[in-house]
């Protein structure tokens, strides 16, 4: 049968990835993918990426079905489309990814089914989102409405920057209309946790636990980022945490949906805060899976992912049966010069060719490509062209173990400029060190 996968990240080379690996799939088609899907058996790019199109591509092909990487085509409608078209697409409507592309429509669902969320106030006056902030004890989170590609929320930690942070949004319309209206929150002091799960609306499948790292630099320092490297599972979550997120998040989400007439099938992400006393609160919602988390968790997962995506269309996710690998799987993202402000492109890669043959054999880790290209002098060098450009991810029998094992990866690849954490992992490392 043939697939397709739309986006051209990490996230969907691992996808992608990973369905070809099934024995009843002969092609995975990638729109628009990039150098890594390019170079991937069983993988074919194609460089389409307006919806008419892509239904038209599916139709052609007899495409059994497609699955959606990224928000801004859920934003778009690309569900409702293919549906409309007659062709079976695993991601949510376009009313049901409200849920991230509306951060008001996402905590005003969360206060009407009782899911525990940082307090929040929403604004489109600035005058009286500056007076709150008055009102409030410091650090302070504004975030925008829309989507913003992680652009759209400061943690200030004075009342100046919360100030600023105000004007840039609601004055100067730094983002436009994602930004013309904000939400003011409590900050919430704690550990972040990725927990992510596959619904067909009604049955959940939870995937294993993971956990990013937002910020550029180490010690968690610097801007916010895409996401610098992950690594599942979380060692945190034990198994009564993970039980109370069931209950008190994951389930009232997908009841609350019912409720509220909306049907929502593909993968929900949730960004929760572990905080005092090992309470998990949301921080926001994705409606589809983490960039960089899927590269570790696809890294991890044993079964074949075809099954389980087509029990999720089907509706019988409760007959799925899911397999992981019991070890750690790390992933540490190697980033453009410049990003995440400005990220340069065109820097050729060195030292992936002898991997990609080692990667075969070992099968134990794999680097999956982002922002990466098929460029230079002849077309034939593997060149970045994004942001983030790689993610080098590897199973391990710790953390500690996957943390080395990757960096001791990363090292065997060159290109001018690159910026890599050192520390990916480190919360999970101190915890098992105990
Ligand atoms: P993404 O790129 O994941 O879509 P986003 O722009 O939607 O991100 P959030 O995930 O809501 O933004 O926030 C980004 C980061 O800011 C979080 O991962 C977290 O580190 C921090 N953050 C957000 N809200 C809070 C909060 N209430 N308290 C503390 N930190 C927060």
């Amino acid at each position: 049968m043939k697939l397709l996968v739309i986006g051209g990240g990490g996230r969907e080379h691992a996808l992608a990835w990973k369905l070809s690996l099934s024995p009843r799939v002969h092609k995975v088609f990638v729109a628009p993918g990039n150098a890594g899907t390019a170079l991937e058996p069983g993988l074919e790019n194609i460089s389409i990426t307006a919806i008419p199109e892509l239904i038209e591509f599916a139709t052609k092909e007899s495409i059994a079905i497609t699955i959606v990487g990224p928000e801004i085509p859920l934003a778009a409608g690309i569900v409702d489309a293919f549906r409309a078209a007659g062709l079976k697409i695993f991601g949510p409507t376009r009313q049901a990814a409200q849920l991230e592309t509306s951060k008001i429509f996402a905590k005003e669902f969360m206060q009407r089914h009782h899911i525990p969320t940082a307090a929040y106030a929403r604004f489109t006056n600035p005058e009286l989102a500056h007076a709150y902030i008055e009102q409030h004890p410091i650090p302070l989170v504004i975030k925008a409405d829309g989507l913003a590609a992680g652009k759209g929320v400061v943690v200030a930690q004075s009342r100046e920057e919360a100030h600023s942070a105000v004007s840039a949004l609601l004055v100067e319309k730094h983002l436009g209309s994602a930004g013309q209206e904000i939400i003011i929150e409590e900050f919430l002091q704690g550990i972040e946790v990725s927990f992510i799960v596959m619904t067909d609306g009604n049955h959940i499948l939870p995937l294993v636990t993971s956990q990013d790292h937002k910020r550029l630099n180490d010690g968690d320092l610097g801007p916010n980022t895409g996401g610098m490297g992950a690594y599942s599972p979380a060692p945190f979550v034990s198994p009564s945490l993970h039980a109370q997120i069931m209950r008190n998040i994951i389930d009232p989400v997908i009841n609350g949906l019912k409720q509220d007439g909306i049907r929502y099938t593909g993968f929900l992400y949730a960004g929760l805060m572990i905080t005092a006393g090992d309470q998990a609160k949301v921080l926001e919602f994705n409606c589809r899976l983490g960039d960089p988390e899927t590269q570790p968790i696809m890294l991890r997962l044993k079964s074949d992912l075809l099954p389980l995506i087509e029990h999720a269309v089907n509706g019988t996710l409760d007959q799925a049966d899911i397999e992981w690998d019991r070890r750690t799987a790390l992933g540490v993202v190697m980033a453009a010069q410049g990003y995440p402000e400005n990220p340069r492109k065109n820097d050729a890669i060195y030292g992936l060719q002898d991997l990609i043959t080692e990667q075969e054999n070992a099968g134990n880790f794999h680097i999956f490509h982002a922002g990466t290209s098929m460029g230079g002098k002849n077309g034939n060098e593997i060149v970045t062209a994004g942001g983030r450009v790689l993610c080098v991810t590897v199973l391990g029998d710790s953390v500690k173990m996957a943390h080395q094992a990757a960096y001791k990866l990363v090292e065997n690849i060159r290109f001018d400029g690159a910026q890599v954490r050192h520390d990916i992992g480190h919360q999970g490392i101190n915890y098992q060190r105990g």
